[in-house]
């Protein structure tokens, strides 16, 4: 991004774990990390660039006359510019959250409420819990999309639910479960044609699949900059110029106001309006350099690459009587599965053992396993340094735990 942030720009290539510190184990072996639909592991890259606006560059943003704070901004703003142009938005449209869930959250705070809220039932409980909450208190109603037998949302069925009182569709773009990719083109067509606005939470899309806002049609568009190999505590919300304009401002302190007086307070335009207090300066950078990173490599290469570990694990595990893969066969960078006679963390506590880690539960989709009718599952999930050998390693695991409990 900036000429002192370019410390190990080198490109990595799909499947190479060597800019990743964080895929060896302290003897220096691989790990076969299978859970970055939970959070990605972070390139050197993205390292350099927190220590180093943590240290040499770091001063705060927006207030200072001195010239470090100005540069600081100067790179903050440089920041905003990158992740806005990585889904091709406008910079004054794109606003840093700390993650997804806050970007969600501020949807639910701000976004007029009255009417109905369409979501779908495979949704995070970041997609579920702040519309619950919005509704205890306005009263807005809540309709739930149901899935397709192959796990997807089923548009047919979201069109028949859509009413003139549907203000907001909310969807998650790639599910964090199932992998099924929503066609969100046509969800955002579907939406507007009741005069709906479409949001779209793209934690599990954004790292995964080339995303522009302005291709798909959406309104919103939410992402957590550590699900895309950058920091943790931040993220981003884009949201169309117009509908940003027209909404209130979610949380009050600096950095927001136009003016203040005991008497009457006014606030600033949008981005700032939503970015009250000092913000994740140095995460904002690191963002900007995790998007470098993924352009670097080329989100189509990421996209097949994670859809061909995909097939390979969902053809391995197909060989294994009584194992029930969820999801549809064309899923996206993560595989959910039940194993029989075996709790998913028995699997994951064997598998620990023999350096393979995978998620096992609910994943913060509670309704979506009442939906499997599971308690939870046990979930594969690729980012761009997995490989053929992390495969190798869980059906190995798996193997054992089969063994084990037979
Ligand atoms: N939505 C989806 C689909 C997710 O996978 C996650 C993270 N597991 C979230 C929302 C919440 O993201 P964060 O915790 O980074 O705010």
């Amino acid at each position: 991004m900036t000429e002192q942030l370019k410390i190990s720009a080198s490109a990595a290539t799909p499947g190479d774990k060597a800019e990743f510190p964080g895929m060896f184990t302290e003897d220096g072996t691989p790990w076969h990390y299978l859970d970055s639909a939970a959070t990605a592991q972070k390139p050197q890259i993205v390292l350099d660039s927190v220590a180093w606006a943590l240290g040499e560059g770091y001063a705060t943003v927006h207030r200072g006359v001195y010239s470090r704070s100005a540069r600081m901004t100067m790179g903050y703003e440089a920041a905003r510019r990158r992740v806005a142009a990585f889904i091709s938005a406008p910079q004054d449209e794109l606003i840093f959250t700390r993650g997804a869930t806050e970007a969600i959250n501020l949807v639910a705070y701000s976004y007029p409420k009255k009417g109905r809220v369409l979501l779908s039932q495979l949704e995070h409980h970041s997609n579920i819990v702040p519309w619950q909450m919005v509704a205890e208190r306005t009263g807005a109603q809540i309709d739930v999309c149901p899935l397709t037998e192959d796990h997807r949302i089923d548009l047919g069925a979201l069109e028949a639910l859509l009413t003139p009182r549907t203000r907001l569709v909310s969807l998650a773009h790639v599910s964090n479960v199932l992998g099924s990719v929503l066609d969100a083109r046509e969800a955002a067509d579907l939406a507007h044609s009741v005069g709906a606005k479409l949001l779209l939470d793209g934690c599990q899309a954004a790292p995964r699949l080339p995303v522009f806002v302005d291709e798909i049609g959406c309104d919103f568009y939410a992402m957590s900059a550590h699900k895309m190999y950058g920091p943790t505590g931040v993220g981003a919300l884009w949201g169309r110029k117009e509908l940003l304009d027209s909404m209130p401002p979610w949380q009050g302190g600096g950095s927001m106001i136009d003016k203040v007086t005991f008497a009457e307070t006014s606030y600033a335009p949008p981005p700032q309006r939503f970015e009250a207090g000092t913000p994740a300066i140095a995460e904002a950078y690191a963002f900007a350099e995790a998007c470098d990173f993924i352009d670097q490599i080329g989100r189509e290469e990421i996209e097949a690459h994670e859809r061909a570990l995909v097939r390979q694990l969902r053809e391995e595990l197909s060989r294994i009587q009584g194992v029930r893969v969820f999801g549809p066969e064309d899923a996206l960078g993560i595989v959910s599965f039940e194993l029989p006679g075996v709790h998913p963390h028995d699997l994951g506590t064997i598998l620990d053992e023999e350096n393979v880690a995978i998620r096992a539960g609910h994943h913060c989709c509670q309704p979506l396993m009442d939906h499997l009718g599971v308690p939870g599952t046990a979930r594969a999930s690729f980012g761009v340094y997995s490989d053929e050998a992390d495969i190798a390693a869980l059906m190995r695991g798996i193997d054992r735990t089969l063994k084990i409990f037979a």
